[in-house]
């Protein structure tokens, strides 16, 4: 399965702000986008100008980065929403925040999607019972994420456990914390994804 190798604070970079890739690093004072505020590369100081369409591919592009999902599989996200009813940008996030390695990271079993794909990758997570280990299922409303069992007394997932009353879980995740399990109450709608991206803008890119 395809995934991005390289450094992903250069990401943050690129795009000028941060992008939440590496979990506590992103809340402290190394982060790389508070040290080395310009994007990378030789002439990452100089002076820009940026056409609409540079606005728009970077906007796809930070979308995708904040997901973990590269091109084509975005394209068939995008896809997706266009044949789905309702707003073409709104079902784009909302197929993207189903994924099952951002509903781990949402309900706070880790500190960024990165952490969150491969502890799925792992088999650590089960989905209404059964382990499932693709990052990218989706996920139903009624469905119920849960850590293994066996997986359960891992240091890892004790320690989430301990950290989570301090994490704000989205209206549409209902969190267990004893039995280390959430429930998908309703698919997100647009206010309760606080992702900073202009869906609009990803829209009009592929509208071109
Ligand atoms: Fe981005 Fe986090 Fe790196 Fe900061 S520390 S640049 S927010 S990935």
């Amino acid at each position: 399965m395809a995934r991005y190798t390289g450094p992903v604070c250069r990401l943050c970079r690129r795009e000028g702000q941060k992008l939440f890739l590496k979990g506590d690093r992103c809340y402290g004072d190394k982060c790389s986008v508070a040290r080395r505020p310009y994007p990378p590369g030789i002439h990452g100081q100089g002076r820009h100008k940026i056409s609409e369409y540079g606005q728009q591919l970077r906007e796809k592009q930070k979308c995708k980065r904040v997901y973990g999902v590269l091109e084509r599989q975005f394209a068939r996200y995008f896809d997706m929403a266009e044949r789905k009813p309702g707003v073409t940008g709104e079902n784009l996030l909302q197929i993207l925040e189903s994924r099952l390695d951002n509903v781990v990271y949402r309900l706070g079993f880790a500190s960024s999607r990165a952490e969150a794909r491969q502890l799925v990758r792992h088999r650590h997570f089960t989905v209404n019972g059964r382990i499932v280990s693709l990052p990218s299922y989706r996920v139903r409303p009624g469905d119920v994420v849960a850590v293994k069992e066996s997986s359960r007394s891992l240091n890892k997932f004790v320690e989430a456990a301990e950290e989570m009353s301090q994490r704000i879980i989205p209206e549409w995740l209902d969190l267990n914390v004893e039995a280390m399990e959430g429930r998908v109450l309703s698919l997100p709608t647009r206010d309760q994804i606080d992702t900073d991206v202009q869906e609009q803008v990803v829209v009009e890119l592929y509208s071109r």
